[in-house]
């Protein structure tokens, strides 16, 4: 049984602090070799002593000169995406857990890919984006790309013995907890508060990925996702609402079987799965009661009232640089629903406004172009919440 030794970026978040539990579990199958926060740099040195790990990243630059003097003279401090890349490139390792919000995962990613290592990946925006250029560019070198995300990473598990086979699949089914709104009547929706949208009923994560959950537009992500980790077609990734978060994701096969993956709702489990994968390891983690539990529920998705779901299919279904600026509409909108300038419906309005203004572009590859397209999306999110 090999031991994993991994890089972390990201690791002061919800994500990283889950791998670091995972770390602490499976001490013979993790060894963390790297770390690299954003700016929250007393948490990040003081994983770096608990861990004994001597290379480390502060990506705001701004308290590196605190952070270095909490740290032992010999670990070496790297700051900025030149610090990311190094670490995601670093010797030691061989594996990179990539779970930095935001398009600054997109570099390193590629870079520790051209390195050679094994991806394990959470964050959304980088197969989102660049999803086709990171998993060809993965397969070229033969490298594996692990799913994070709990709902692709059961599907990932559905899907064993049968990678590589998108005839054989006739749908990947996304399980969605539906969010706090789930039973709102669409005229409520209107007022709902950002205290409201930040109470998630089943995970704890961040604020912008909580308010994603709300409006759906977590899974809209998710769908684009699945569509290029997993090499199927758009029309056949599907979403079902399942409240309860027990069953993370399903696979429908051309017979008619489904395989689904189940387990509590813990980030702890896909972490493990993509340090240990091939393999299973024996762990801490509660185990479910299926009894106790007594029944699963599962409902259709209001695909009407929840518009994020209907945008990501058709971001998804156009291809090229549109997804990427599906996401970047959403991150603005999301952002300006925080600072109370738009309400909760405004999210996928600014979004809807945005798709229907765009010129996707097919990218072949290029990360300037995406980048260049996400730019714009930018913009015009920002011009069009502005025009309200
Ligand atoms: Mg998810």
């Amino acid at each position: 049984m090999n031991k994993r030794r991994v890089v972390i970026l990201g690791s002061t978040g919800s994500i990283g602090t889950s791998a670091l539990k995972v770390a602490r579990d499976i001490p013979e199958r993790m060894e963390v070799v790297g770390l690299a926060a954003h700016s929250s740099y007393k948490a990040l040195a003081a994983q770096a002593m608990e861990f004994g790990v001597k290379q480390v990243c502060l990506f705001d630059s701004t308290h590196a000169a605190e952070l270095r003097r909490l740290l032992p003279s010999d670990t070496r401090l790297l700051t900025g995406l030149d610090g990311l890349c190094e670490l995601a490139t670093m010797e030691a390792a061989d594996m990179v857990l990539v779970s930095i919000i935001g398009t600054a995962g997109l570099k390193p990613t590629l870079e520790a890919i051209e390195s050679g290592k094994d991806l394990a990946i959470a964050s959304k925006e980088i197969l989102v984006m660049a999803g086709e250029v990171v998993m060809s560019r993965a397969a070229a070198k033969g490298i594996q790309v692990l799913p994070v995300d709990s709902e692709h990473n059961a599907i990932f598990q559905c899907l064993q013995g049968h990678h590589g086979c998108p005839e054989e699949v006739s749908r990947l089914i996304l399980t969605a907890s539906g969010g706090p709104f789930r039973q709102w009547p669409k005229e409520k929706l209107a007022d709902v508060t950002l205290e409201q949208a930040l109470k998630h009923p089943t995970w704890q994560m961040g604020r912008k990925i909580t308010i994603d959950s709300a409006t759906l537009f977590n899974k809209g992500l998710e769908m684009i996702e699945a569509r290029w980790l997993f090499g199927i077609p758009m029309e056949r990734v599907d979403v079902i609402v399942h409240p309860q978060s027990i069953v993370h994701s399903l696979v429908e096969y051309r017979d008619g079987s489904m395989l689904a993956q189940l387990s509590s709702s813990d980030m702890c489990f896909p972490i493990q799965y993509a340090v240990t994968w091939p393999d299973r390891t024996p762990n801490s983690l509660q185990r479910l009661d299926l009894a106790k539990l007594a029944s699963l529920h599962f409902e259709a998705p209001r695909w009407d009232d929840f518009p994020a779901l209907g945008l990501a299919r058709r971001a998804g279904l156009t291809g090229g640089t549109m997804p990427a600026m599906f996401n970047a509409a959403n991150e603005v909108a999301v952002q300006a629903f925080i600072e109370g300038r738009i309400p909760f419906p405004g999210i996928w309005q600014t979004v809807e406004k945005v798709l229907s203004a765009a010129s996707p572009r097919d990218y072949q590859g290029l990360l300037s172009v995406i980048l260049e397209d996400d730019a714009w999306a930018r913009e015009e999110a920002a011009r069009v919440i502005g025009s309200r």
